[in-house]
């Protein structure tokens, strides 16, 4: 019988590599919901909406209605890919640029009430393996199978670095470190539904496990 799978935790703790695999060897659908802030946050960033000087939140959230967000499957990629307003924005959301803004835009209330109903929607029938930070907690209080990803930040910082570095990202350690220090930060910090672990999900820390050891574990967790 099929069940609903939530898997929450930090940035770059390999959550998304760990959900994807598990919904592939499933045959469950696999929903990134970082992905949609991500889109939000760029769709705020193409408006001028944010920038470094600032974020005009009222203007984001007037045009919230503006953005339609979806999912379609790339069989050559293997998973969903987001696309923003009919535009494939797959790539532009993981660059650096967008990460450097996404925990403000996550912050605001209103984007969250509508990215969780969304979520919700997707999640209608089971079988879904939701990745994110608060889906064990608001978007699916009742998942049978909550995970929740820990790592310590340099150890996330190194692999969202290597990953950066081979996209061909010019960064540096000490700036992606501080990027992941920053969101978790303001993830952790805000007023609306902030990352915390469901008192009902299993904390995974993977500092020391290969993604094989992870696997494992959760399918083990899965097959109870
Ligand atoms: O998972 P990913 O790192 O792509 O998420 C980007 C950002 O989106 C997070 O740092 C967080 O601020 C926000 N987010 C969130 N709630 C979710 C998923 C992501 O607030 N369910």
């Amino acid at each position: 019988e099929k069940i609903t799978i939530a898997i929450d935790g930090f940035s770059s703790t390999g959550k998304s590599t760990v959900a994807k695999q598990l919904a592939k060897e499933l045959g469950y659908v696999y929903v990134d919901t970082g992905a949609m802030y991500r889109a939000v946050t760029l769709f705020a960033m193409r408006k001028s909406y944010i920038d470094d000087d600032g974020f005009d939140k009222e203007g984001l959230v007037n045009d919230l209605s503006q953005i339609r967000l979806r999912f379609v499957f790339n069989p050559e990629a293997g998973f969903a890919e987001m696309y923003l307003n009919d535009e494939n924005v797959e790539k532009e959301i993981r660059q650096m640029e967008v990460s450097r803004f996404v925990s403000q835009v996550a912050a605001v209330p209103q984007v969250r009430e509508i990215l969780v109903a969304q979520q919700q929607e997707m999640g209608r029938e089971k079988g879904i393996v939701m990745d994110g930070r608060d889906i064990g907690t608001v978007v699916f209080p009742d998942a049978e199978l909550k995970i929740f990803m820990t790592a310590s930040a340099e150890e996330r910082a190194q692999r969202r670095f290597k990953e950066l570095q081979e996209r061909g990202e010019e960064v540096t350690y000490a700036a992606v470190l501080e990027n992941v220090q920053q969101r978790d930060e303001l993830d952790t910090t805000r007023k609306d539904s902030p990352l915390v672990k469901a008192e009902d999900a299993i904390e995974i820390d993977n500092s020391h496990l290969t993604l094989a050891g992870q696997f494992e574990k959760i399918l083990e967790l899965y097959e109870g």
